[in-house]
């Protein structure tokens, strides 16, 4: 696959290149050249298909000039470990779970696949890839626990000390093995410009082999996009046809690789693009105005995002087609005290216990549904965490219902080790290259 940069067309790099380095140094980010359509046949008979199949379908036809069938589809069978069951909620409403991995976030697709393409494309011998990422919370997890145990590889996560959940701070510092975590006192912006000083730094990049690990890598959207298709699938065998998802949406990487799902082929009507209050996005496709503004803290903080980095590929994409995009992608947002209103209204419905990310979807399925209502579509609201992750968010009644997965019970045996540091960049240097091999 060759990737261009969205600031210039005519930079071209192979995969290899785009995942070791996730951004052009132009800053734009990397698009693959050319979008594949899957065949008919395939798409056709979707419900034929296993979710692993699914998913080396698609990286087949995406990189199957940069890894070869068997190596890639050992690499799927190991990164894609865990299912993402659709459940019926009603005869029109679905959850799409993608919280069954070891992170309980869907960020571990992602995760997970880039970790092991990483370590595919480190030749024997070579010197040890530094992945340095800042977490406020899920991602951080994801990459840990993606990275985990993977050879020739090491994790540095910085997160800021008191601001991550105590179940997001266990998945933290329990690793051990080639992952380490500092606590940072101070913001995840601090976290961030650490890191980016440290990408920046003349030094560290002679002496080690730094990479980033950043929700921006193309290798962390291609796998978001088996989820779209496995759940068509699912729908299929339940004889449903006409699909609308909604996507909780922060950085917009979840629905990125949706629309990258459609423009392969997925059968799907209708894409809802559902945020908090920080609505950038729903603020341009009412207005045309593309305004970022400073994030606000929320509920469903995985979501707190001013200037959704992915927003830029979805527009590539569409060739700028803005019209077009209103029609496929509609978009609402919600405050604090929705988010919460319909945490207890999904329990009330349907018995069933949403993460604040995941009410949000629901809600924007409501709105959709009343503004353009047809008896004939199946809405799919993803739930993109386990909503044991954020248990301060529920009433009383509704947090005693959440189960605790076994997983989380393992981790709290184990001991747990994190750095502490201030913000001050020399001391962070110091701690790399102390670290040095
Ligand atoms: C990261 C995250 C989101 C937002 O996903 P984007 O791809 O950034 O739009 C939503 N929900 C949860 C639980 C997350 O961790």
């Amino acid at each position: 696959m060759k990737l261009y940069s969205t600031n210039n067309h005519d930079l071209k790099v192979d995969f290899q290149s785009a995942v070791f380095n996730s951004m052009p140094q132009d800053k734009g980010l990397y698009m693959p050249a050319e979008i594949p359509v899957l065949e008919a046949e395939f798409l056709e008979n979707l419900d034929q298909y296993t979710l692993p199949e699914i998913a080396y379908t698609i990286a087949s036809a995406l990189l199957h000039e940069d890894i070869p069938a068997e190596d890639l589809k050992a690499l799927i069978d190991d990164a894609i470990n865990f299912p993402a069951p659709v459940k019926a909620l009603s005869d029109d409403t679905y959850v799409l779970e993608l919280f069954h991995g070891p992170s309980l976030a869907f960020k571990d697709f992602g995760a997970r696949f880039m970790s092991r393409v990483m370590a595919y494309f480190l030749k024997d011998g070579e010197k040890m890839l530094d992945v340095l990422v800042a977490t406020s919370g899920d991602t951080g997890g994801a990459v840990a626990l993606g990275f985990l145990g993977v050879p020739n590889t090491r994790v540095t996560i910085l997160y800021p000390k008191g601001k991550v959940s105590e179940i997001q701070e266990l998945q933290l510092c329990s690793n051990g093995q080639n992952i380490r975590a500092i606590e940072i006192d101070g913001t995840f912006d601090d976290c961030q410009a650490l890191v980016k000083q440290a990408f920046a730094d003349d030094e560290l990049n002679a002496r080690m082999r730094l990479t980033s690990a950043n929700s921006i890598n193309i290798s962390r959207l291609i796998p978001q996009t088996f989820y779209y298709f496995n759940a068509v699938a699912q729908l299929y065998k339940a004889g449903k046809r006409e699909i609308v998802f909604s996507v909780p949406s922060g950085n917009f990487g979840n629905i990125a690789a949706g629309l990258l799902a459609y423009k392969m082929g997925l059968p799907v009507k209708q894409f809802i693009a559902a945020t908090n209050v920080n609505d950038t996005v729903p603020r341009f496709l009412e207005t045309g105005v593309y305004e970022t503004r400073p994030s606000v803290q929320t509920y469903a903080n995985a979501m707190d995002v001013g200037a959704p980095s992915n927003w830029i590929r979805i527009m590539e994409l569409f060739k700028q087609d803005t019209l077009k995009l209103k029609e496929l992608v509609k978009s609402y947002r919600y405050t604090d005290a929705e988010t919460v209103q319909a945490i207890t209204d999904i329990y009330e419905q349907f018995n069933y216990v949403a993460c604040p990310h995941t009410a949000i979807a629901w809600l924007a399925v409501q709105a959709y549904k009343t503004g353009y209502p047809s008896a004939e579509e199946t809405f799919v609201f993803l739930s993109t965490a386990h909503a044991c992750k954020f248990p301060d968010v529920f009433p009383e009644e509704i947090a005693a219902k959440i189960d605790v997965p076994a997983q989380l019970e393992e981790l709290k045996k184990r001991a747990q080790s994190a750095e502490h540091m201030g913000v001050d960049f020399d001391a962070f240097k110091a701690f790399l290259l102390a670290g040095e091999v």
